[in-house]
Order: structure tokens, then sequence, then C-alpha cells
């Protein structure tokens, strides 16, 4: 093998004296690539390990033809197993079943591409090098990906795009595109976001937001804790970050009426020049408690009827109105529950009952499932 190795490839080279571990370059496509090949010291190519990058390795996965010309020395020394265990080894990450491949230049074209733009942009590439992550940080530091979806036929037909953001991601393609194009493209949607973001960082890290568990860059709802059973939830537009946000205030009658008050007396207060955290703290008069004041579970409460926090993803967000109880249950729990009481009454799409805890009468507004269903 050595000496054919040599004659064939003579960029690669022996190792060691007992001839065990090559190494060195191969040419695929005018591109050289590192290879190195173990063999166990009996020469049994059965166990030859071979090690290469993936560009390599997937370069070999279409084109062991190629490699072939330049490295097959098995008709030559009289072992038929030699070449035959070694493009098994190099095939071994083929897909079963995957005919489909895309022609040379498609693999040239993507490597040339990504050597432009840089590889430690890629995040991540697919076994078939149809789909990668490419990392973008915009100028506050926050880290984004868009994963790029190639066509066959690429660069010709436009690939798809897609990524964390609360607005439709706009990134245009013309036949002459390339990936370092698309990167500064997705680098102004996430720039035209900043703003966005700098409201909704300031608010996950100042208050305890109770929803979404664990916001993602395109989630533009949070539900703020206000007080134990109190919280407001609020949409912000993505397009006008700063303007008065969609707010619902939820809780106990008792607390929320007069916060809806503050809020529908002050709202001409608001001002686009502030942050919403600051606006929504000035015109509601109240401080939000913040993870230096208050403990997480002192606003977690659990359903009074089934007694956990979360119901698959719901959380409590009903309460007895009665002052001296404001016990939170869910939604789907305080309608069972009134509805198996001999003394409920529905009228419409609210069920009266009593609170579980004091016996006072509680309603319950039945959501639109529920009325279909029952
Ligand atoms: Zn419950
Ligand atoms: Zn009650």
């Amino acid at each position: 093998m050595s000496c054919l190795l040599m004659r064939e490839s003579p960029m690669i080279i022996a190792l060691n004296k007992e001839k065990t571990v090559y190494d060195g370059f191969i040419t695929v496509l005018e591109k050289d690539f590192r290879i190195r090949i173990s063999l166990p010291p009996d020469h049994q190519m059965k166990q030859a390990k071979l090690h290469c990058c993936w560009q390599m390795k997937r370069l070999l996965h279409g084109y062991q033809h190629i490699v072939k010309q330049h490295m097959s020395p098995a008709d030559r020394i009289n072992d038929s197993h030699y070449e035959l265990v070694y493009y098994q080894e190099v095939a071994l990450k083929s897909q079963p079943g995957c005919q489909s491949f895309s022609p040379p230049q498609y693999y040239s074209q993507l490597i040339t591409e990504m050597e432009i733009l840089g590889w430690d942009k890629l995040l991540f590439i697919d076994a078939e090098f149809r789909t990668l992550k490419l990392k973008a940080e915009d100028s506050a530091g926050r880290q984004h990906a868009i994963a790029v979806k190639l066509k066959s036929k690429y660069p010709t037909e436009a690939p798809e795009f897609s990524a964390d953001l609360p607005v439709p991601l706009v990134i245009m393609w013309t036949s002459q595109s390339t990936l370092a194009n698309v990167h500064s493209q997705f680098l102004l949607n996430v720039e035209a976001l900043s703003e966005f973001w700098s409201v909704l960082d300031e608010i996950d890290e100042q208050t305890w937001v109770l929803e979404p568990e664990k916001p993602t860059k395109a989630d533009s709802m949070r539900r703020i804790a206000i007080g134990n059973n109190v919280s407001i939830k609020v949409q912000i537009d993505p397009r006008h970050p700063k303007m008065l946000p969609e707010c619902c205030l939820l809780g106990a009658e008792h607390v929320v009426t007069p916060l809806r008050n503050k809020l529908n007396a002050n709202m001409h207060l608001w001002n686009p020049d502030c942050s919403v955290l600051q606006n929504m703290k000035d015109v509601l008069e109240i401080e939000f408690p913040s993870p230096t004041t208050h403990e997480k579970s002192s606003f977690s409460v659990e359903c009074g009827i089934c007694y956990s926090y979360r119901l698959e993803s719901a959380i409590p967000d009903q309460v007895c109105n009665d002052p001296r109880c404001g016990q939170p249950f869910h939604q789907v729990c305080l309608y069972e529950w009134l509805r198996g009481l001999p003394t409920s009454r529905q009228s419409f799409s609210i069920v009266f009952g009593e609170c579980p805890y004091c016996s006072k009468v509680i309603v319950n507004l039945i959501t639109k499932t529920q009325q279909t269903h029952n």
C-alpha cells in the first residue's frame, strides 16, 4: 500500500516505520483536503480508520470515483479487500436510500461561499449539506441564527430562510446572491428589531415574567407579575416597540379594577421616548416586584384545585374575587369544579358557583372550546 499510495498521491506519506499511519492531503475538485488513514498492525484494511474533515467526508460521499482515481491501489496490489473496505469506510456516512446527489459545483460553490463568509459563522450543517444555520451578532451583542435550506439547483433556485423573529424575515434573493449576502441582509433584519429587543430585555431583567417561561426572540408577549395573583399581560408591537402596548390586567377584581382605572386615566402620559417598563410604572403608579426585591415563588402560586402551577402550559389565571380569599385557579380546573357542583348555574358563557375555599360566589367564563364540547 505504501509505495502505491505515494506514487498515486504524492501528498500522502507514512508517518511511522511500520507504515500503519498515513497523513497528507488529497486533491478533490481542485481543493486540498487533509486526510489521515490508520491501519491495524497487520495492515488489514478492514479495520482501517479514515480521519478527515467533514467537507472532505461529504465530497467523498458523492464522489468516490474521483477519490478512486487518486488513491485506489487495489487492483495492483493484489488484495481485493483493500479498496473495497476502504471505500466502504468512506461511504460509511452515506445515508441509505439517498440517491440524489447534487452536481459537484453545488458543493464547491457552497464551500467557496462559506470560505468568503467565514466558517466561524456556521452554527450547524446537516449531513446532506442542505440545511445550514448561520449565526449573527447584532450591535447590542445579541446572538441570532438564520436557517438556510438550499435547493438542489442552488444558487439558481432560491433557498428557504427562517429565523426566530417576531416579524416575517425579509431576504431578497437573486441568482447572484451568496451566503455572505444573505448574512448581511439578515443582520439588517435583526438591527431593525434592536429597539424591540431592548424593551423586552429590560422587562426580562427587571421584573418577574410569568409567561412565557422561556421567551424566544420571536415572543412579543410578556405576562409580568405585579403582586400576589395580580399580573399584566403586555403585547409589544415589534415595529413600534415604545408605543403603548396592548395590555390586559389579570387577577382579582378588587385589585385589578383600581389598576385598570389608573391605566385609563393616565394613558395620555405615555411617553414614547421612555422605555415601556418606565411608562408602565408611571401610568399604573406602581413599582414592579423584581428579582432583586422578591422571590419568584411568591408569584407562582399553585392552583387551588389541582395543586400545581403549570397545567400543560397554562398557569393559574382565574382568582377568587373575595378580597380575603384571592385563591388562584386554572381556568380549566375551575370550570370542571363549578360544573360538578349541584348548585352551579350556567348562563350563556358564564358558570356561577361557590369558591372551593371560601364558599363565596365565583364566576367562570367558559372558553370557546368548552362551549363547543359541552
Ligand atoms: Zn389547576
Ligand atoms: Zn374564595
